[in-house]
């Protein structure tokens, strides 16, 4: 230890073991540092440094070495050397930065390199620090704790975002796709059965006189059912079928590379299920039925999708006037034209 200390990589002050007070606003789980240098006593001197505090330390002697660590390291900071003799620092960093599932990771240049240039280069395309070796141990970490306090409030932020995202397109009820969620996929997956030529099915389903289950026990149980049939679609599709809440009783079901046959199939399927299930609920086992109104697009039509489920409407409304508990097949859309 003492001889790291009188290597020429530290300026001549007293390794720093206190936490800094910086340390104080960030959450104390410890944060994971990957250092890449080439010069094994600067990973030494580093290791022996950043001990004391709450960091798990991994070391890369080469930019090769430490691009094979990522996929099972996920770094809070990566702190990076230039010089080294394969792949220089800024090119390793630029591939970093351009990298989807890194390009969130702050990055400390940690060089010999002193001269302006150098520090704007690395600043410049998007390093976090730039720290000169050598260097001053407590300042190291007062550094290592801005970047990491960054780090942790821009993950705080990316993942309230994604909550956000997703609860913008989640139905709070049942879990399921919100109505704005399927129009937004159904705009994605029309063009990509166009280009590959494939059917795709669209499934509209409305449970039948539900309003007389509000009526008769209440809304709660109005909403247990809603519940319940939610979950008997997620476990009776499969895993590409797109299944939201359009409206109130009403749910779609977006089923790609299905043909009529198939959608006719997977409708009568779960129209059957349905009607042979009875829902447990606060006020008892209750048995309901659902109508379907089934529309299949064809990739070599223009039809929008919009109009795609709008057919699959008018076939509900069919069913629904047929009888209930049953399933309409939507006229196609060219004989309509
Ligand atoms: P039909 O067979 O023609 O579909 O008859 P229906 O009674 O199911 O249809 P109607 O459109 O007349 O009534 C729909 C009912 O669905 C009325 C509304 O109170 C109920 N509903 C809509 N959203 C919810 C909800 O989130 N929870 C509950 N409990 N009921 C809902
Ligand atoms: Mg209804
Ligand atoms: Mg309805």
């Amino acid at each position: 230890m003492n001889s790291l200390i009188s290597s020429n990589l530290l300026k001549n002050d007293p390794l720093e073991d206190q936490l800094p007070a910086s340390m104080q606003h960030r959450p104390q789980h410890k944060a994971t540092l990957l250092v890449i240098d080439d010069a094994q006593d600067v990973l030494d001197l580093l290791r022996a440094i950043l001990r004391s505090h709450p960091y798990e330390i991994h070391t890369a002697n080469s930019a090769e070495a430490g691009l094979a660590l990522l996929p099972s390291v996920t770094p809070d900071l990566i702190m990076l050397d230039i010089m080294m003799p394969e792949q220089d620092g800024f090119r390793l960093a630029q591939k970093l930065l351009n990298d989807p599932e890194t390009k969130n990771i702050p990055i400390m240049f940690l060089t010999a390199r002193s001269d302006i240039n150098s520090l704007q280069t690395g600043l410049g395309m998007g390093a976090v620090e730039y720290v000169v070796k050598p260097f001053n141990s407590a300042e190291l970490i007062a550094r290592i704790e801005v970047a990491l306090r960054i780090k942790f409030l821009q993950d705080d932020l990316l993942r309230a975002n994604a909550e956000l995202q997703s609860m913008a397109l989640t139905d709070p009820l049942t879990g399921l796709r919100n109505r704005r969620f399927l129009s937004e996929q159904l705009q994605d997956m029309i063009p990509v059965a166009r280009r590959y030529n494939e059917p795709l099915s669209c499934i509209m389903l409305d449970i039948d006189h539900f309003k007389a289950v509000n009526d008769t026990y209440g809304h709660p149980v109005g909403d247990e059912v809603l519940t319940h049939l939610a979950t008997l679609m997620k476990q009776s599709l499969r895993e590409a079928d797109i299944i939201g809440r359009y409206g109130g009783e009403e749910f779609i079901i977006l089923s790609p590379r299905t043909n009529l046959a198939a959608g006719e199939l997977v409708a009568e399927r779960l129209r059957s299920n349905v009607a042979r299930q009875a829902f447990e609920t606060e006020k008892g086992a209750l048995k309901i039925t659902i109508s379907i109104g089934l529309a299949i697009l064809d990739p070599r039509s223009t039809e929008t999708a919009l109009g795609l489920i709008d057919r699959a409407d008018q076939a509900l409304y069919v069913a629904k006037n047929a009888g209930r508990n049953r399933v309409s097949v939507a006229p196609d859309y060219t004989a309509l034209q």
